[in-house]
């Protein structure tokens, strides 16, 4: 079969008509199959939803119990039959229950890969290749300029940094699923062992990951409740990178402003947000990661979701496969 009759975009969302689901579906649906739990991605007030368990786990967290009207959870590798249509979830490396979702019916083989990554991060399931006629990639990072340099180093520069001004708090924001576990992680494995301080946003998502069996350490509630500001000097604080823009920032001593993303490669971009000390640490793939991840995959095409399509989709066209921009709207990640 034609692979735009197996998936096309819709206003709400991928939609497949044999199967009359929709992938990560924007717009409330009765079939949602949902590839990972940042909020562009999962949305609460749809009929059924199928996700790791992991993914489930995660929107109950966000949304409360009552977040679909029914729930299945997917095993990573187990194939399942939606009105004939066969669905298995593979791991995407993005953050904790992340799965690209593999849609084959009648001899075609789709993979809506969702969000990705290919750099080792421990608090998630790597990605795996997947071998597939179409694949579905996003393009956050979709230009030839973004390349992310190792994690490890962009932690060992924020732990020089807190050696080197004792008396200051480092204020590192991070997106409150995935990117400040991530931290905390890489922090830990870089030998850190201090409490880190977090914002109270994360505090149950971070709770899940320690409760799923990935060590972040102490954590530690910011709140100048039962501390003074002088027990922050030296200290490493995380939270969501709107929090560091209001007044909870104001009480700690002498901070320094970090910011763990993708987009700190872009100079002016750490500037206009007044951060110090930016951490190029990204949870979506980098140019290279991108160009690999569809050669891996042996796809004879390739469709190019949120990000910078246009690059990406050329690339593709000189390296012999045919490719398109889908211009799904509704996605801005929270997990850049
Ligand atoms: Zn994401």
């Amino acid at each position: 079969m034609r692979a735009r009759d197996l998936l096309h975009p819709r206003p709400e969302g991928l939609y497949c008509p044999p199967g009359d689901f929709f992938i990560d579906p924007v717009r409330p649906v009765g079939r949602a199959l949902i590839t990972h739990g940042h909020s562009d991605h999962a949305r609460a007030g749809h009929g059924a939803v199928l996700a790791t368990k992991e993914t489930l786990d995660i929107m109950g967290l966000r949304y409360g119990d009552g977040f679909a009207g029914s729930t299945q959870a997917a095993k990573l590798g187990e194939k399942i039959a939606i009105n004939g249509v066969s669905v298995t979830f593979h791991p995407a490396g993005h953050v904790l229950g992340s799965a690209q979702i593999a849609v084959a019916h009648n001899g075609t083989c789709i993979v809506a890969s969702g969000d990705y990554k290919r750099q080792a991060d421990a608090t998630c399931a790597p990605f795996e290749p997947v071998a597939c006629d179409v694949f579905i990639t996003e393009a956050t990072f979709g230009l030839p300029v973004f390349r992310h340099p190792p994690d490890s180093d962009e932690i060992a520069r924020l732990l020089k940094s807190v050696r080197q001004f004792p008396e200051s708090a480092h204020l590192v924001g991070a997106y409150a699923l995935g990117k400040a576990q991530r931290v905390m992680r890489l922090l830990r494995e870089a030998g850190f062992d201090q409490p880190i301080h977090i914002h109270g946003a994360l505090a149950k998502l971070s709770a899940y990951y320690q409760s799923r069996g990935i060590d972040l350490g102490e954590l530690q509630p910011a709140t100048l409740e039962d501390n003074t500001k002088a027990d922050f000097a030296g200290a490493i604080v995380i939270g969501p990178p709107s929090a560091f823009a209001d007044r909870w920032a104001r009480r700690f001593p002498e901070p320094i402003a970090c910011f763990a993303s993708g987009w700190m490669r872009i100079r002016q971009r750490a500037k206009q947000r007044g951060v110090e000390l930016p951490l190029i640490i990204s949870d979506h793939a980098d140019w290279d990661e991108l160009t690999r991840t569809i050669r891996e995959t042996g796809a004879r095409e390739v469709w190019v979701t949120h990000g910078r399509e246009e690059a990406l989709v050329r690339w593709c066209e000189l390296s012999g496969i045919a490719a398109r921009p889908l211009h799904l709207v509704g996605y801005e990640d929270e997990g850049d």
